[in-house]
This record gives structure tokens, sequence and C-alpha cells, in this order.
């Protein structure tokens, strides 16, 4: 991960870099785009030899990111090492940006650098961990514990990575601030909170982010992987991440005494009867063409082996590309649980109830394709110290 966290950092500097180039042209008069080769001002930024050196010091900060996590909603001491990194790299930085529906702040960092006229570009990057313990073993590991919402005590790792894109952001923030005479423009580094939880971007947005910060024309975002080689990078055009749906399902029934299953209507039977049921909206409604997911990953019902309980709770993830097909998994379980009460003669209140958790939901991820095209126009220039490969669509997000 490491090795591969250093690539993505080059390559996310590189690639910013670029793209703020291909904008700057656009924005550079005729005369100054042809520049004097005579003139030691126009000549590029050695890029490789700053990125070379900033890389013992990024080195640092990723393996003390590593072995601080901090949870969603906690990014206390994450956030306040990226703002102060991006003020020292010279931008005009805003802390906690960023508003709860509970009325809480996040911690969303915000950072600009201002140079000149030209269109705005975004790079976001984020900043969270999980509730996971670290047994890596490796030195710099974690060792964090802490109390999740529930009061449970909870390791804390950052297993997804965030502390590798937060580095990346430092990197790229300095790398651009160094080379800023070879673009125009405005450059917003976003310390994205929360997303682990998928309501730091949202409370981002509520908290007026694109009132009170520029509108970008163009977002560049990444995430490390561990599906490619180091030294790669992967790229998708059009979309590229599988939105993620979350769904609970109440099975209600009548308890009773289990020698006596006749008197009552048990739920765990009607759950077990639900649960193969829907594995037929992937394989027989849904367009095979634009496929999609269904997973029941928990499920919870009864206290003991002769009690037949009143309810099963069933916890559902969804995944598809398109909204067409996220609405084919919803309408297939609404209609397969009104059919399991009808089978099961319940009466209207005991209907099983079919919950979408839409502030628990996330959008599929759709690149710009002709944004694409030009960031894949960057990675294959002989001079891109780096390979290319296009990179499947995917299934997984965190939620
Ligand atoms: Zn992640």
């Amino acid at each position: 991960m490491l090795k591969s966290g250093l690539l993505a950092l080059l390559s996310a500097a590189l690639l910013c870099a670029s793209t703020l180039h291909t904008f700057a042209e656009k924005a550079r008069s005729p005369k100054a785009s042809h520049p004097d080769p005579q003139n030691q001002a126009s000549q590029p930024t050695d890029l490789a030899t700053f990125e070379a050196r900033q890389l013992p010091s990024l080195l640092v900060t990723y393996k003390n990111l590593h072995a601080h996590p901090e949870l969603s909603h906690f990014e206390v001491n994450t956030s306040a090492l990226l703002a102060d990194a991006l003020r020292k790299a010279g931008y005009t930085v805003t802390d906690h940006v960023g508003l709860y529906p509970d009325g809480t702040h996040a911690f969303g960092v915000v950072g600009l650098l201002k140079n000149g006229p030209g269109p705005t570009l975004l790079v976001r990057g984020d900043m969270d961990a999980l509730p996971i313990i670290e047994e890596t073993g490796v030195p710099y590991a974690s060792h964090v514990l802490t109390k999740n919402k529930s009061g449970k005590e909870v390791g804390v790792m950052h297993a997804c990575g965030h502390d590798i894109h937060t580095t990346v952001l430092i990197g790229t923030a300095r790398t651009l601030a160094e080379a800023r005479k070879d673009w125009h423009g405005t450059l917003m580094i976003i310390g994205q909170p929360s997303e682990e939880t998928i309501d730091g971007a949202k409370a981002m947005l509520a908290d007026h982010l694109y009132d009170r910060f520029p509108r970008p024309d163009r977002i560049i975002g990444l995430h490390d992987t561990n599906l490619h080689a180091a030294g790669t990078v992967g790229l998708t055009a059009g979309p590229a991440m599988a939105s993620s749906t979350s769904i609970d399902v109440t099975i209600f029934g009548i308890g009773g005494h289990g020698s006596m299953p006749n008197l009552g209507r048990d739920p765990i039977s009607l759950a077990a009867l639900f649960i193969t049921e829907i594995q037929t909206i992937v394989s027989r409604e849904q367009d095979p063409r634009d496929p999609s997911v269904v997973t029941v990953g928990d499920i919870h019902g009864g206290t003991k082996r002769n009690i037949i309980p009143n309810e099963v709770k069933l916890e559902l993830t969804s995944r598809a590309f398109s909204d067409k097909s996220r609405q084919v998994v919803i309408d297939g379980l609404r209609n397969m649980a009104a059919g399991l009460a009808t089978s099961a003669n319940l009466p209207p209140d005991k209907a099983p109830k079919v919950e979408v958790l839409e502030a628990e939901s996330t959008p599929v991820t759709f690149n710009d394709p002709a944004m694409a095209a030009q960031v894949r126009a960057t990675l294959v220039q002989p001079s891109a110290p780096k390979t290319y490969s296009q990179t499947s669509r995917s299934w997984a997000r965190k939620t």
C-alpha cells in the first residue's frame, strides 16, 4: 500500500499539474502561450526533482497519519495537520467546513491557491479511518482504541488508505504551488471528512461550500487500490463506482411457542423465504446488461431456541450502475415483501416494512468522459514515470 501510495502521489501531482497546464494554455494570451526559449522563467518547473525532495517528509507524514487514525466525524488532528501543511505551502485555508444534520460541525478543509485568471480545479481527498483493529504488524501500525457512537470500544485503522490520500493532497498542493508559474487559474484542495459514513461531503455542501468558495470547473479525486500492481494508475471513463443503497427490512410475525407454530406466524421462516426469493431480483428481474447486486449482510431475530419471535430485522445493501437498475431492486424488494404478507396471510399491520435509507446511500460515481480522456492523455505521455491501465467498473464502496 505504501509503495503504491507514493506512486499515487506522484501521479496525482503530475496529473493535476498537467490538467491545470492544459487549462492554462486555454487561458493564456496567444503571445504568452509561446514562451521565449531565451527566458529562464519560461522553463517549466522541474517537478521530478521537487517531488523527489518532498518524498522523505511525505513518508514521515504518511506514517504519522497511519499511526494516529481518527474515525469519521472525529478528524480533529488529521484535518489540523492538513490545514497546517496547506497554509505552509501558501494556500488560503479554511477549516471546520461542514455542517451535519444534528448541527455539529465537520472537519472539512478547503485550501485555495489563486493564481491568475483561468478555471478552478478541485482536488479532493478523504481523511477518516475505519473502526478496525490493525493487525498488520508494521512498525507504524495503529494502536488506537476509541469508543464508537454506541459507546463500544473499537480499534481504529486507516484500512482504506485515507492516510495515503491526505498525504497525496499535501504533496500535490506543495508541487503545484512550487510550479505555479506553469499554470494559471484557481486550485482548490479539499480534505473531505466522514467519507466512510458518507455524510462528510453532504455536510460540506450543507455548509454552503460552493457559495463560500469557488464552484469548480473540474474535479479530480483518486483512491488507492490493491487491485492494480504498484506503479500503475487506473482510470475509468463513465460509470466508475456503483451506487450504494442501504435498505432495512423488518419482517413481522406473530410470536408464540416453538412447539405450536400453527398458532402464530413465524417471521424467521418468512425471512428465510424472503432472502431466497430476493435472489431472483438480480437473476430474473434485472436487465443482464445493466446488472445489480443485492446482499443481506445482517439478520437479527429471536431470543431463544423454542420461542417464535415477533419480528426479524434484515440489513441489506444494493449496488447498481444506473438509477434504473437501482430502482428495479427497490421495487423488487417491495413487491416480494408484499407477496410474503399475502402468502403468510398476515394482517395488513403485520406486512413487512422495506425502508430505503437515502441518508446512507450514494449515487453512481460517473467520471466525465472528456475529463477522463484528458487525464489519460497525460498518463500515457512518454515522459510520465508510470504506466496506465484502463480500470473496470467497481462494485466496491465503503458503505
Ligand atoms: Zn476509502
